[in-house]
């Protein structure tokens, strides 16, 4: 309770009233936090052009007991990604990834690691805004999986043989995998290729993993996305509002 501070990432910001907004921020020391900052939409506001989704910034913030909106005081600019608003492509990417990150992140609890990654792939689409559908691959298979979403797919859940390294996985109704055999290949099937990017993803850090997305096939990447974005829906019981096929 009392004034914070912290590091944060902008998600996303509403008008409110007149001259206010919400800035919804992914902060480091506690998750996601709704703010409200008072005169941010009045033309000389004290957070200037910090509130912008997907700013990095120090923000601090007046937390009273039983309040879910906390009040900003203030957002100074550590890293700014105005570059990534000029493409369309991109904006949308953004808000389908601070969608997917308000939906999967319960308020108020800190994951430093989900911060961590937020902040790495933004990053890495600032970097080489050309990898922008590979980085979302990535940050939907970390979402899920901070979340505790995405299922082991290490071993058969038949036999308990190692899965995915000769042969394809086949998954049922619930994302459970098993081999061939077990399988009788019913079910939907899951490449070695794709086994092979969805533990590359949990391996590498977001630049990395865009390189090697870049040496296997579109088909590869989409089976992925079919896998990321089956589970999204099936955790959420919709399709995300914001969803947009990329690829
Ligand atoms: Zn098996």
């Amino acid at each position: 309770m009392g004034l914070i501070e912290s590091e944060g990432i902008v998600l996303r910001s509403y008008n409110l009233a007149e001259a206010d907004k919400i800035v919804v921020c992914l902060t480091r020391t506690a998750g996601v936090v709704r703010t409200v900052a008072r005169g941010a939409r009045r033309l000389k506001s004290r957070f200037g052009a910090g509130l912008e989704p997907f700013t990095i910034i120090a923000l601090t913030y007046y937390e009273k007991e039983g309040r879910e909106l906390v009040s900003l005081r203030q957002a100074e600019i550590i890293r700014s990604f105005f570059d990534l608003a000029g493409s369309a492509e991109n904006v949308a990417a953004l808000a389908y990834m601070s969608e997917l990150v308000m939906e999967f992140a319960p308020p108020h609890e800190p994951n430093e690691k989900l911060f961590r990654m937020v902040r790495a792939v933004v990053e890495a689409l600032a970097n080489t805004p050309g990898d922008l559908s590979a980085l979302v691959r990535y940050f939907e298979v970390w979402t899920l999986k901070l979340a505790g979403f995405l299922p082991d797919m290490i071993s058969c859940m038949g036999c308990a043989k190692k899965l995915g390294e000769a042969s394809p996985i086949y998954l049922n109704a619930e994302f459970k995998a098993r081999c061939p055999q077990c399988s009788n290949r019913l079910g939907k099937e899951f490449s070695e290729a794709g086994h092979k990017q969805l533990r590359s993803a949990q391996r590498l850090s977001p630049s990395e993993f865009a390189k090697t997305a870049r040496a296997v096939s579109d088909g590869t990447m989409n089976e992925l996305a079919d896998l990321s974005q089956g589970l999204i829906r099936r955790v959420l019981e919709r399709q995300p509002r914001s969803h947009m096929s990329l690829l």
